[in-house]
């Protein structure tokens, strides 16, 4: 089966714990925001004393141009002398995946609720060779960092899920795992930042034989697309999810009713259009095989009568506002 999609946008994200100057982060920000919207960028940025933290999408020479600017103003907002470090992990789209183009400002620019956890230099990175040799022995823990419903659309084969919700349950879990704190114990989640506050915390706690994935699932997937991943990678962006050769997925989409991934094909109780639901919310209540949230409202309160379909659920209008295109739901 051919893939006729037209990949003509370039998906860039990056991260990097580099002390950045409180004072000047406002104005950093909107020059970071003003030179990714001149380019034409859509895409999310955090921005805190830690570092930056950003997924970002356009045409590939908008994106470098904005790479090698970025490279430079962080230089200049520096608060230490180290030196800067800048790996990008890129994949292609068929479709603008954001909105506009934002940066915020955040304590942390990835929320672990731990302020005080700072990654100050690299530690137990395994590149994507070493954990792809690790992850075929028997003697070691794999565990995924990342929230349930991530999980459940895809991860390494025989890892284990924490079953947390968001990131910052995850010291929590710890405490409460009884997972053994000597045995060789390998973390991943999506482009590696989340792991560099879990070994942290992991450690914290007494685990001293932990290994991180170096540039996360994106990374592995880019040289292993047909190695120990199975099922699709979650991102928090309008693509949903990425297959293993980082394509936007064509497998799941948008639930209308919770935003989560969704593979149940349905036909509306209340106006006959087709949608796809996830399971949890078809398991949850019958007014939910229904094509939005529109559609369950009145059918709840009203199931004998039915409605004309409406002309897009709301989650394929921020698609297509996204996507700046007549990008079809269906
Ligand atoms: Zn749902
Ligand atoms: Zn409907």
């Amino acid at each position: 089966m051919s893939d006729k999609r037209n990949f003509s946008y370039v998906v860039s994200s990056f991260y990097v714990f580099y002390p950045l100057k409180k004072e000047t982060l406002e104005t950093f920000r909107d020059k970071i925001e003003s030179k990714g919207r001149s380019l034409g960028l859509v895409g999310l940025y955090l921005l805190g004393h830690e570092g930056a933290n950003a997924t970002y999408s356009g045409l590939l020479s908008d994106v470098l141009t904005f790479e090698s600017y970025l490279a430079d103003a962080l230089k200049a907002h520096a608060d230490s002398e180290e030196e800067l470090k800048l790996e990008f992990k890129k994949s292609p789209s068929h479709f603008q995946p954001f909105k506009e183009f934002r940066v915020k400002v955040r304590e942390e620019i990835v929320t672990l609720g731990r302020e005080d956890l700072v990654p100050k230099d690299r530690k137990r990175h395994l590149s994507v060779d070493e954990f792809h040799e690790m992850l075929q022995r028997d003697d070691v823990v794999i565990l995924d960092t990342r929230n349930d419903y991530e999980y459940e659309i895809g991860h390494f084969k025989g890892a284990i899920d924490p079953k947390i919700k968001e990131f910052r349950d995850f010291p929590e879990y710890l405490k409460a795992s009884g997972l053994p704190k000597a045995a060789p114990t390998l973390i991943y989640c999506t482009g590696g930042i989340r792991c560099e506050k879990a070994i942290l915390a992991m450690e914290e706690q007494g685990f001293d034989n932990v290994y991180q994935l170096e540039g996360g699932i994106l990374k592995y997937l880019e040289k292993y697309p047909q190695g120990r991943w199975e099922g699709e990678c979650f991102v928090f962006d309008h693509r949903l999810a990425v297959d293993a050769e980082l394509k936007p997925t064509t497998k799941f989409k948008f639930c209308p009713h919770c935003g989560q991934p969704a593979t149940q094909p349905i036909t509306c109780k209340r106006c006959d259009a087709g949608a796809v639901v996830c399971t949890k919310c078809l398991e949850a209540s019958t007014h939910k095989e229904t094509c939005s949230r529109n559609c369950a409202y009145h059918f709840q309160r009203r199931p004998d009568k039915k409605g004309a379909p409406q002309e897009k659920s709301f989650l394929a209008q921020k698609l297509t506002e996204a996507s700046g295109e007549a990008h079809h739901s269906g």
